[in-house]
């Protein structure tokens, strides 16, 4: 491993989007604790037991038992690696931060930035099938208002795309992530750099892979 990409954006930035592009293209190794938490609570194991009693609950699951992985893959792993929603809190950045920099691996924080005004355009623009294709109102508008181009039905509104939800997930990405990204601001040794996501998707992949790129030089 001789880089290390943090990719980090608001919901709505379509981060997810850009780093299964990512994975996709380049011969890195992806790691995306959320994708492991959902996978693993599905498993009778002794930790997907576990998270199923935390999200149960409606709690969140602790730290450890994502960290436990995290790390567990990274002391394995040879090629680069990206990742996606990982590090959350400042005691798992200054980790992070401690192993890549003992590693001699270079950290590069990549972070998509996007306006609340286009944040909620994007997200509140959405419109879902039950037959699991999805719309916006503006930039993949359905053939007939409100109805899905693939199979007739209705389309609607996921709860999680309402107006007042997603006021509340901006807030939330603000709060856990502006600590994550000052920590790594800070830090000398990190290229540190702004993405604009309101480009569109093909032209963000472009200006992400201009990092990737750059460091293949050296
Ligand atoms: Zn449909």
């Amino acid at each position: 491993m001789k880089n290390a990409y943090i990719l980090v954006g608001p919901p709505g930035a379509g981060k997810g989007t850009q780093a299964e592009l990512l994975d996709e293209e380049l011969d890195i190794k992806l790691i995306q604790p959320g994708v492991f938490l959902r996978k693993e609570a599905e498993k009778d194991t002794d930790v997907g037991v576990l998270i199923r009693k935390f999200l149960a609950h409606g709690l969140i699951v602790p730290n450890q038992i994502v960290d436990k992985k995290v790390f567990q893959v990274l002391k394995k792993v040879k090629k680069d690696v990206l990742f996606d929603g990982y590090p959350r809190t400042i005691p798992q950045a200054e980790k992070l931060y401690e192993f890549l920099t003992e590693k001699k691996v270079k950290i590069n924080f990549v972070m998509i930035s996007l306006q609340d005004s286009l944040i909620m355009e994007r997200i509140n623009g959405r419109r879902s099938c039950s037959c699991g294709e999805t719309f916006h109102i503006k930039y993949n508008p359905p053939k007939k208002k409100g109805v899905c181009d693939k199979c007739d039905k209705k389309l609607f509104i996921r709860s999680d795309s309402k107006k007042n939800i997603v006021k509340k997930r901006i807030e939330l990405y603000k709060k856990e992530t502006a600590p994550v990204i000052k920590f790594f601001k800070k830090k000398k040794r990190v290229n540190f750099v702004k993405i604009n996501g309101a480009k569109p998707i093909e032209k963000v992949h472009q200006d992400i892979l201009v990092i990737f790129n750059d460091n293949g030089k050296d």
